[in-house]
């Protein structure tokens, strides 16, 4: 009787085998009993012996062919072990959650095929040009390319005009953009374009939609796939090129589970496909930046936006004399001048809700979390205050438990009490909010931009959410409002993440006509980083970035991995970590570091107390011995401490 090897999603490095009637395919799912459940697995072998006695039969045989072939299962092998991730985990997290279910993989309605296709009306700029010829020159075997164009410059058209020429061929695109930068425009942009069947995979769609496109992926007949960080695992089985936009976006890393990064996962992907690879972006990370200037991508720059727009001019509020509350008299000046005019005006402020602090105006008491270190922010249209680590609410307090006084206030501001501020300094103008708040109902975001697509007159809101990707043609100017955390983070990235996000933002102004404005507000005017900002020199000074780096040994000149463990007892937890470290400390290696244990930056989450455990090298093998060491070994500490763990390789918070 066969016996086939199957990989089931627990947290445990191995497989496991049972016996079976007939050979089934490799990538295929069945369904087998593992303890008291029944679960999905993956057929990884048939063999004929097992080290095991005793076996289990397989229940039933979900698939005749694979879901996941072969291309697919090396790539996701590779990720797993890069990630040291169980191998079973990361199979099942790469399928849709329908097929994770056992449920059957049959497309219940096919996209259609676009009946005809808009020619855009305007020649595409020699820049454009020379970067298209460029990666068509190369697209035969695997090369990885920069695509480095400031925002507006038509970065998008480039990607249209060599999809399209993939596409002649028979071939296959992928696209990934961030989370939020999936609109609705771009998905149109793309299936107004292209002749062939565009399917998107993001969280906005239901599961069987997100079924029906990862089949459509995996038989051929989508010639793009254009989705979120998990698209890098569709199977495509004529896979000819994949484009990533946005390069430098947090949201390509997954920060829960399998914590792998799509940017750099498609690298290795291109390269066992053999096909090009563009990055593309406006603002590159420091990580791209360093592989272009060692070779390993090559550059292509746009360095004007196009079709005769001009960047926008840039300039900066000194907040420190300003005692008017969140928006400063020259701001309310500018907007009023850019209203008058029939434009829009678009704020940018990275805090929901209406207020960041409840506190005492007496005692300087203020309302934290009962379940996290973090303080409650204040919402007003509920009236209560919620904590955004873990979700509790309450409702606020009518006097102060400290001292005992009637004297609660909130302070700062989020973006509910924006809209509050502006609707009293405009109260004929529209105002649009974009938050987490604002568009938790399906469809809300599509409306609302929709609303500023319409070109009217109007002030938006808006958080991380608006920050890119879009292209609204009447927005002239972007108001830049309390940004100075960035300067107080502790994370090392704060910089480089702060002037892109700034450029970004910026780089939704003017983007079509007249000259755009931005005005950013700041209490920290003489910050170094604005000199480049105001003068759009993004490369310069990430270049200089890259220097304090490279002297400072921090990555991308050195790689690292975080342990971070968290339990309800505080000790458990830092013991944990303290017995790894000295576990690790064993293991003769001199070119690893570990740092810690130390406490997170929030310690306490949800009534659990989590520490970091950080390891460095700048030799990326030396660092993955150690942490192979670990898996082997963790097992055994865990069971005695009561700890949950997990490992971050190349973190980024
Ligand atoms: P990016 O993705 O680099 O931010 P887009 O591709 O969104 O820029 O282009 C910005 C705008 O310029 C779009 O409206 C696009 O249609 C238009 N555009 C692109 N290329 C050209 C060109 N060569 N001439 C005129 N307009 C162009
Ligand atoms: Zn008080
Ligand atoms: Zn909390």
């Amino acid at each position: 009787m066969p016996i086939v090897e199957v990989a089931i999603s627990v947290p445990l490095a191995k497989t496991f085998d049972y016996k079976s009637d007939c050979e089934i395919a490799v990538g295929a799912r069945v369904k087998v009993s593992f303890g008291t459940k029944k679960v999905i697995g993956i057929v990884l072998a048939n063999k004929e012996k097992s080290e095991f006695t005793r076996l289990k039969s397989v229940i039933e045989i979900l698939d005749e062919a694979a879901i996941l072939d072969k291309p697919i299962l090396n790539f996701l092998f590779w990720a797993a072990k890069y990630y040291h991730h169980p191998i079973g985990e990361v199979l099942l997290a790469a399928m849709p959650k329908n097929l994770r279910l056992g449920k059957e993989a049959k497309i219940k309605k096919v996209t259609g095929l676009p009946t005809k296709t808009i020619e855009p009306d305007f020649e595409i700029s020699t820049e454009q040009d020379t970067a298209i010829k460029a990666i068509l020159a190369n697209q035969s075997a695997y090369h990885g390319f920069l695509l480095h164009g400031v925002t507006g410059s038509g970065k998008t058209e480039v990607y249209l005009r060599i999809t399209q020429a993939i596409l002649d061929q028979g071939k296959q695109v992928l696209v990934l953009v961030p989370e939020i930068g999936l609109t609705p425009q771009m998905i149109s942009r793309f299936e107004s374009r292209l002749k062939t069947r565009v399917v998107a995979i993001h969280s906005q769609l239901n599961e069987t939609q997100k079924l029906d496109a990862y089949l459509m992926a995996k038989n051929g007949d989508a010639g793009v796939v254009l989705g979120t960080r998990s698209a890098i695992f569709a199977p495509m089985p004529n896979l000819g090129m994949i484009i990533v936009d946005e390069e430098h976006d947090g949201s390509f890393k997954q920060q829960s589970s399998f914590r792998y990064s799509a940017r750099d996962l498609s690298f290795i992907r291109a390269k066992q496909a053999n096909i090009p690879l563009i990055l593309g972006t406006a603002t590159p990370s420091l990580e791209t930046l360093k592989n272009s200037m060692d070779n390993k991508l090559t550059r292509l720059t746009l360095a004007n936006r196009a079709g005769n727009v001009v960047m926008p001019k840039v300039s900066l509020i000194d907040m420190r004399s300003n005692f008017d509350g969140a928006l400063s008299k020259l701001l309310i000046e500018k907007m009023q001048r850019q209203l008058a005019n029939n434009k829009q005006v678009m704020l940018f402020i990275n805090r929901r809700g209406y207020a960041p602090v409840y506190f005492c105006t007496e005692c300087s008491w203020k309302s934290e979390c009962n379940h996290c270190n973090a303080a409650m922010v204040y919402h007003r249209h509920i009236n209560r205050l919620k904590c955004h680590h873990c979700g509790d609410e309450k409702m606020p307090e009518q006097t102060c438990p400290d001292c005992g006084e009637q004297s609660l206030e909130v302070y700062g501001y989020g973006t509910e009490r924006l809209e509050e501020t502006l609707s009293s300094h405009f109260p004929d103008t529209p105002i649009i909010r974009i938050d987490r708040d604002t568009t938790r109902r399906k469809k809300a975001l599509a409306q609302h931009l929709d609303k500023i697509n319409s070109g009217e007159p109007c002030i938006i809101v808006g958080t991380q959410m608006l920050a890119k990707g879009h292209d609204f043609s009447n927005l002239a100017m972007v108001g830049i409002l309390d940004i100075d955390g960035g300067f107080l983070s502790t994370n090392f990235r704060a910089t480089e993440y702060l002037a892109q996000l700034l450029i970004q933002v910026s780089g939704r102004a003017g983007r079509s006509g007249e000259q755009g404005e931005v005005v950013i507000q700041t209490r920290y005017p003489d910050h170094p980083m604005f000199n480049y900002v105001l003068s759009n020199r993004y490369t310069q000074f990430a270049s200089g970035l890259l220097k304090q780096r490279m002297s400072a040994m921090m990555p991308p000149f050195a790689y690292q991995a975080l342990l971070c463990a968290n339990a309800k007892n505080k000790k458990n937890s830092e013991d944990f970590l303290r017995e790894v470290a000295g576990l690790l400390k064993s293991v003769e290696m001199d070119n690893v570091e570990i740092w810690g244990p130390t406490p997170n930056s929030i310690e306490k989450k949800a009534d659990y107390y989590y520490f970091n455990l950080y390891l460095q090298s700048n030799d990326r093998a030396a660092l993955h011995q150690m942490l192979a060491t670990f898996s082997q070994h963790v097992d055994g500490i865990k069971l005695k401490n009561k700890v949950r763990w997990y490992l971050d390789v190349d973190p980024i918070e």
